[in-house]
């Protein structure tokens, strides 16, 4: 009796190459043949009448063979048989080209069922290679709803529907059911066989639903349990516990009072340190909301317990950035705050370096190829990564295997819809800074046409004449052939050249060297230049307090949060900032959107609009973000289902880790998901 886990091979029909064709796909073991799942389905349980048949709209008929196949040769390598059919309604032509042998299978006097359809670039009503089924056959291709799969070169479809076909008769009982009973009455799910036979199977459109209802289910429930599970295990790594928790000296010396979101991630920290294990968090708060305080009392409460931090972050820039802001709130407790960028000497990175390795420094900032490549620590406890997106979980784990299981601590300034928080950062635990402090001013934010462009450039020259400093932010690097964008590079030289010709413009863009674009960094921190035209570069966390004033041009090539983002840029300082967006976009979507932004300086408020308007896909956009790929739900579609499934999840996870069952069906699909030891349960 065939295996779920056996090679495809013991299939009849299946050799060697057609082995390959599978392993193309993916497809090795007869359980991963079942889990390649249909594309689309094509409906053709209705039969149409011939009379009714309507141009390039595929049907299923019933119909009589009127006249015998007959084959003519029309030129080298190419034949063509024909026959007419007919039903009570009218006659039809059929052709196949290079079929000859279909002059066997269709014969004269009897009845079949035909799918195809008339082409209305076709002279004639007509066929052509249609697939058909005698009356007496089984119905596999026509009179059902047909799956269609992503196929490969030499494997047709009705070749996999008959291999699943068998599969399914053979071993569908073996199908693992992940989902206990009752879950499965509570969420009112089918059973994983039914779910199966019917989503290759379809009997009609209900049973395809609820087949579809259900694997969408298991495939986000798998996910959920797979990021618990390793959350879990992470987390269950021994860590000792700190046992000097007390904070109250660390926020005596502030200069201000924290937020209550901001005493909640301390507390959130606390509990971490104090618990055994070791800590995964994700520290997420919009720009502004003070999370640089909450890396400091990570790294007070570190160095009160003897251990070393190292603070990461993804630029050089950053890095010096957060050094000057992290020193002054450490040094006063004798907490040795240093910095080490590439850019430094080489003897002064040695001594560094050597001073960490005999723990005589307890915070190190760098950026995070410095510190997680080439520097040794003598006692690391807590790794800080500023990551602005750009860790995946992999990426993280990797990071965990660096000091003895150091507590973790990942800061993002993107706001994210806490839906899609689960997507990106299951793994970890998650503290929120959503309280902005007191007294922050609120940028005022515009919505502009060409129309005010000489009152903006009269508005810049006021800025700079107050001694200001101002973003310009262009879509595109180079001018485009269509010239329908602002291009970064021929907008600052007309800017310099034509309208500015007194102030100090500089350009900043992605294609640009790193150590060029530092330079021009740090000419604007330094306030040499007056006004920076860059690309999007100027996204990431810098942090120039004298800068007023962001512009951006064709702001409706932006996503709503990219542009909350980027007018994060200003606002750092005291006096009143602004951010004006440039659009002469006529469509009353965009400019709604762009509005909205105009009205709200909430960034998780804009994050779920942003979401709800253009889908995860374009939410996320090109960069990556290392969003989950599913074969069944659609991210789109179907996030109310995960938030179920997570919760299904999370309560079956706790059912099993009070009466373990270590051959429960969920884990041993883990163990093929994770294909060595699965993540274990406490
Ligand atoms: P983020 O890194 O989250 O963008 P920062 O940590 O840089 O924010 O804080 C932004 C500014 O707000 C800093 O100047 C900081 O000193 C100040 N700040 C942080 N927390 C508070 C607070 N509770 N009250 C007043 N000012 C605060
Ligand atoms: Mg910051």
């Amino acid at each position: 009796m065939a295996q779920l886990t056996d090679s495809v091979s013991v299939l009849r029909g299946v050799g060697p190459s057609r082995c390959k064709q599978l392993e193309g796909l993916g497809i090795r073991t007869l359980y991963d043949l079942l889990s390649y799942f249909p594309r689309r389905y094509e409906d053709r349980t209705k039969i149409t009448a011939i009379a009714d048949l309507q141009p390039d709209e595929p049907a299923c008929i019933e119909a009589i063979v009127a006249s015998a196949p007959r084959t003519a040769h029309i030129r080298r390598g190419m034949d063509i048989t024909r026959l007419t059919v007919a039903d009570h309604s009218a006659r039809l032509n059929i052709s196949y080209f290079n079929q000859s042998y279909i002059s066997n299978s269709l014969h004269y006097g009897q009845t079949y069922y035909f799918y195809g359809s008339i082409s209305s670039d076709s002279p004639t009503r007509q066929f052509t290679n249609p697939v058909f089924e005698a009356e007496t056959s089984a119905p596999i291709a026509t009179r059902r709803i047909v799956p269609v799969y992503p196929l490969t070169a030499g494997l047709s479809g009705k070749v996999l529907i008959k291999l699943i076909a068998d599969t399914l008769d053979s071993c569908l009982q073996d199908v693992p059911e992940i989902l206990p009973e009752h879950l499965r009455l509570t969420y009112g799910l089918c059973s994983v066989q039914e779910a199966y036979r019917n989503i290759h199977q379809p009997q009609d459109m209900p049973s395809l639903e609820r087949a579809r209802k259900r694997l969408i289910f298991e495939e986000f429930f798998i996910f959920a349990a797979g990021l618990q599970l390793l959350r879990a295990s992470r987390t269950a790594r021994y860590c000792t516990p700190f046992t000097h928790l007390d904070l109250s000296a660390f926020l005596a010396q502030l200069p201000f009072t924290p937020t209550g979101a901001q005493r909640r991630a301390m507390e959130d920290l606390k509990v971490d340190f104090a618990s055994g294990g070791t800590m995964n968090r994700l520290l997420q708060g919009d720009v502004g909301s003070g999370k640089t305080v909450i890396a400091a009392a990570a790294a007070y409460l570190a160095a009160q317990n003897g251990r070393q931090g190292a603070f990461m972050a993804p630029t050089e820039i950053l890095a010096e950035q957060h050094h000057r802001s992290l020193a002054p709130l450490l040094e006063p407790f004798g907490i040795r705050t240093v910095l080490l960028t590439g850019s430094m000497k080489q003897s002064e990175k040695n001594a560094v370096r050597a001073a960490i390795a005999a723990g005589e420094i307890q915070l190190v900032i760098g950026t995070h190829a410095l510190i997680s490549d080439t520097t040794e620590f003598s006692d690391l406890g807590l790794v800080i990564a500023d990551e602005q997106h750009r860790f995946g979980v992999a990426q993280r784990g990797a990071l965990a295997e660096k000091g003895r299981d150091p507590h973790m601590l990942f800061m993002s300034a993107t706001p994210i819809p806490r839906t899609m928080t689960l997507l990106l950062y299951g793994d970890l635990d998650v503290s929120i800074l959503d309280e902005l402090p007191p007294g922050r001013q609120a940028i005022e934010t515009f919505l502009v046409d060409e129309q005010m462009r000489a009152r903006i450039n009269n508005f810049i020259r006021k800025q700079v004449d107050e001694n200001h400093q101002v973003y310009i932010v262009c879509p595109a690097i180079e001018e485009d052939e269509t010239g329908s964008m602002k291009s970064a590079e021929l907008w600052a030289e007309t800017l310099q050249r034509a309208i500015f010709p007194d102030y100090r413009v500089a350009l900043l863009h992605g294609k640009m060297k790193g150590a060029e674009k530092d330079a021009v960094m740090r000419a604007f921190s330094a306030g040499q230049t007056d006004i920076l035209v860059a690309t999007t570069v100027i996204e990431v966390g810098v942090d120039v307090p004298n800068a007023t004033l962001i512009v951006i041009e064709n702001a409706e090539r932006f996503g709503l949060s990219q542009l909350h983002q980027l007018r994060g840029r200003v606002g750092r300082g005291k006096a009143q900032s602004y951010c004006v967006l440039f659009s002469s976009n006529r469509n009353e979507q965009t400019r709604a959107r762009l509005k909205a932004l105009c009205q709200t300086t909430d960034g998780f408020k804009i994050a779920e609009q942003d979401l709800a308007l253009r889908g995860p896909g374009d939410f996320f956009g090109s960069r990556q973000h290392g969003l989950p790929q599913f074969k069944v739900a659609n991210l789109s579609l179907d996030i109310p289902t995960l938030q179920l499934a997570q919760q299904a999840a999370a309560e079956l996870l706790s059912e099993l880790s009070e009466t373990p069952e270590p051959d429960h069906p969920l884990l041993q699909r883990m163990r093929m998901l994770f294909h060595d030891d699965p993540p274990v349960l406490n």
